[in-house]
């Protein structure tokens, strides 16, 4: 077992950020799990908070100090997706996903920084996306706002790395979640297709491997970016993306 960080993790009570709070915990790390609707009986200490305002990702990262004493590790996971042509493109929901997907990874970082970089080994994982890197229509608020958190973990990187601070982009493509199987339905009616088809041929479409990635394989990742064998990746995209940018 790796020694012991305290770690904020947020979008923690379903998919991606679940998966990651429960490998840090059974890693014998400390985690506060920081989502919207958090689960009491999910892995690490679940805390309330809404991530688009201020407010929330301040007490978010204050609660994790007070009941850690300290902040080595921030994963600023939660999220959510909205699809629609750019002429319909609802303007209150570019505002939440700008919040939710750019802003607040960028308050948790500004919050805790200090903590960061008393930690002496502090890091931020941002779980991106492949939209971080390229395009796809009718998701103008969600692929604008990865692109910009992988901006903003270029600058952390360089900021941070006189403090010791590394700051990484994990960008996958599509991976087994709430977020991407509760499309499956609507879409299977949409194009008059099987769910199964809608799997193979509409969400898989981009991907060279025509496969699922797993919440587990991202928080792997997650355990790997923290060993000493990570200490070099730092200001980059760290991509699992099923070859769907290499087209
Ligand atoms: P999910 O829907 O399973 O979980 C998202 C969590 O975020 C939920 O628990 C939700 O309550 C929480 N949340 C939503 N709004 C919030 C708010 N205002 N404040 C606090 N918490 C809030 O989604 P997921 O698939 O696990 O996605 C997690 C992250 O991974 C997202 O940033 C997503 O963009 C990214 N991602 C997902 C995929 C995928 O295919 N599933 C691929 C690439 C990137």
């Amino acid at each position: 077992m790796s020694e012991m960080r305290k770690a904020l993790v947020t979008g923690a009570a379903s998919g991606i950020g679940r998966a990651i709070a429960q490998k840090l915990v059974e890693d014998g790390h400390s985690v506060l799990s920081v989502d919207l609707d958090p689960d009491p009986d999910g892995p690490g200490s679940p805390y309330q908070a809404d991530l688009t305002t201020r407010d929330g990702n301040e007490s978010a990262v204050e609660a994790a100090f007070e009941e850690m004493g300290g902040l080595d590790l921030v994963v600023p996971c939660a999220g959510f997706q909205h699809v629609s042509p750019i002429e319909g493109f609802d303007a209150d929901r570019w505002d939440a996903l700008i919040a939710l997907l750019l802003t607040s990874p960028f308050l948790l970082a500004r919050y805790s920084w200090e903590y960061l970089k008393q930690s002496g080994q502090g890091q931020v994982i941002v779980i991106a996306s492949a939209h971080a890197l390229v395009a796809s229509p009718f998701k103008a608020g969600y692929v604008s706002a990865k692109h910009g958190v992988l901006g903003l973990v270029k600058v952390l990187a360089l900021e941070g790395a006189e403090h010791g601070i590394r700051a990484v982009a994990i960008c996958p493509g599509y991976v087994r979640t709430p977020l991407v199987e509760g499309q499956i339905p609507a879409q299977a009616s949409a194009h008059g297709m099987s769910e199964e088809d809608v799997l193979n041929e509409v969400i898989l479409a981009p991907h060279a491997v025509k496969d699922m990635i797993e919440p587990s394989e991202i928080a792997d990742a997650v355990a790997f970016l923290m060993t000493p064998a990570g200490r070099t990746i730092t200001g980059v995209p760290f991509t699992m993306d099923m070859g769907w940018s290499a087209r």
